[in-house]
């Protein structure tokens, strides 16, 4: 299995070049060159699988150019027991008739991106022993706030890795601004930037491709890489938790085998959801993908008119992860969905940067409606979903969450398509407390720290506090950098001592 890139189909690497590099020399994403096939005796032989064992008959088609005791390695170190609290890792639980949530928060910092910012790091090292022997691997992260605290909880004191993370200064919720200055380990550095996301993650990406500084780097034996959704990497790890839902689903008795299933997701850069989408373009089941947003919807807009544009107003929400502009993955639908039109890509991301819009073809926006439906919720909206949702099924969602669930709910109004379905739930809802517990206490928010509103959400709901986020009381913040996005680089030169 190869993988080119979205802008130069001529460019042909392996998938441990893809994920060491992390994106193309020419500022493209790596995607499969083609596509591994599950029919419905694959995936039934998956259903009394171990979700570690489900991941290795996922990821081993990917990544072909792994033996298969690295891939063991890789896998059985990222999913263990003791990084996972659940046992099923990410456990489909039903609601009420067809609607079923697909829990992806049980990770160490009890958000979605743990599920493959834990593999990434061994993926990445076993990667760069095969690319780049010997080469210190230095990660930068631009995060709206789960990411870097992801991306740092997986590579703290990993051998010949350092990783370096910038969050918007204002961005941020107090539980993942506390999880990201506090985090602990020998190869880590964190910093806030005066700007929003889309801000850190241009500058991010300018650093990337910046042949100066790539340069002094090599000098001293480093190379970048990134953990953002961009990297391969991952991408990859999260194909795999779209088959274990599905296999649940049987296991549950929600669908029979062959049976096809809704998904829904909260979108913000568009890694969760084209994961989505490869799965189901390797014979999984999925009949609609549906992308949910909030107020930030340029997605929404996008799929409904075949025009993305960025100039408009930016919202700070209840539900950080999601405040994106510019969603990075989308590169990698156009390039599928345009029958690998690798110019065409180029172009329309060109456009993107220099105008900030594009419109695609009549053509091209009605197949990727074929299979993307797509909708957005108002801020009051999503209060209205988590306190309604937690009265009527004892389900306590967090805002990221509740943005789908309210999406879904009108989309099922919309279409009358209710067959069986799975709404992604993206993270607990106590990373996301004062929000969440304002929405309960329909719109009073207490006057309370932190942690005093964990146990107040605790006591009011009866949902169970995950153990990272209690044992956070305890720590001490290690970083209170702050710097202006224009300096960041040398920010970069200063916490890597060059
Ligand atoms: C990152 C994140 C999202 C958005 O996922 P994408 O893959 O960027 O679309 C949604 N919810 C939460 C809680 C997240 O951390």
């Amino acid at each position: 299995m190869f993988y080119t890139s979205t802008r130069d189909k001529s460019i042909k690497v392996t998938a441990s070049q893809a994920i060491a590099q992390g994106i193309s020399e020419e500022g493209g994403l790596f995607v499969p060159c083609e596509l591994p096939q599950f029919d419905a005796e694959k995936i039934n032989s998956m259903v009394g699988m171990s979700y570690i064992d489900r991941a290795k008959t996922v990821l081993k088609e990917f990544l072909t150019d792994f033996s298969e005791d690295e891939l063991n390695y890789c896998v059985e170190g990222a999913y263990s027991a003791e990084k996972f609290s659940s046992k099923a890792v990410a456990p489909t639980v039903k609601i009420d008739g067809n609607k079923n949530i697909l829990e992806l928060w049980h990770g160490p910092t009890c958000a979605f991106k743990d599920m493959a910012l834990q593999l990434l790091p061994y993926l990445m090292t076993v990667s760069a022993k095969k690319t780049a022997d010997g080469k210190t691997i230095v990660i930068l992260v631009a995060t709206s706030g789960d990411t870097g605290k992801a991306a740092l909880e997986g590579f703290k004191d990993v051998d010949n890795t350092k990783i370096l993370v910038f969050y918007p200064v204002d961005g941020v919720s107090p539980m993942q601004k506390l999880q990201m200055t506090t985090q602990e380990g020998n190869n880590v550095s964190v910093c806030a930037i005066n700007g929003n996301f889309d801000d850190a993650q241009s500058a991010v990406k300018s650093i990337f491709t910046n042949d100066a500084i790539k340069k002094q780097l090599a000098e001293k034996n480093m190379m970048f890489s990134s953990a953002n959704s961009i990297n391969w990497g991952r991408l990859v790890p999260q194909i795999v938790y779209y088959f274990s839902t599905y296999c649940d689903m049987i296991s549950l008795g929600n669908i029979k085998l062959g049976d096809k299933m809704n998904v829904v997701v909260p979108t913000g850069n568009f890694g969760n959801i084209l994961a989505g989408f490869y799965a189901k373009q390797m014979g999984l089941p999925i009949k609609t993908l549906i992308c949910a947003s909030n107020s930030n919807n340029v997605l929404t807009d996008f799929l409904t008119t075949g025009t993305y544009d960025r100039n408009r107003d930016f919202y700070t929400t209840t539900s950080p992860s999601m405040d994106i502009l510019i969603s990075s993955n989308l590169e990698r639908l156009l390039y599928h969905m345009s029958g690998e039109d690798d110019k065409l890509v180029a172009d329309l991301m060109n456009k993107l940067s220099k105008e900030g819009k594009y419109t695609v073809s009549e053509e091209l926006i009605k197949k990727i409606q074929s299979t993307f439906d797509a909708g957005f919720t108002s801020e009051k909206d999503v209060d209205e979903t988590i306190k309604n949702h937690f009265e009527k099924y004892n389900y306590l969602c967090d805002t990221h969450t509740a943005v789908a669930v309210r999406v879904y709910d009108e989309y099922v109004k919309r279409t009358g398509d209710d067959i069986p379905t799975v709404i992604d739930s993206t993270a607990s809802p106590y990373k996301f407390s004062k929000s969440v517990l304002t929405a309960v206490l329909d719109g009073k928010t207490p006057e309370l720290d932190e942690f005093d509103m964990v146990d107040k959400l605790n006591e009011i709901t009866g949902a169970e506090v995950p153990t990272p986020l209690a044992s956070l009381k305890d720590k001490k913040v290690r970083f209170n950098n702050v710097c202006n996005k224009e300096d960041m680089s040398e920010m970069v030169f200063s916490l890597l001592e060059l």
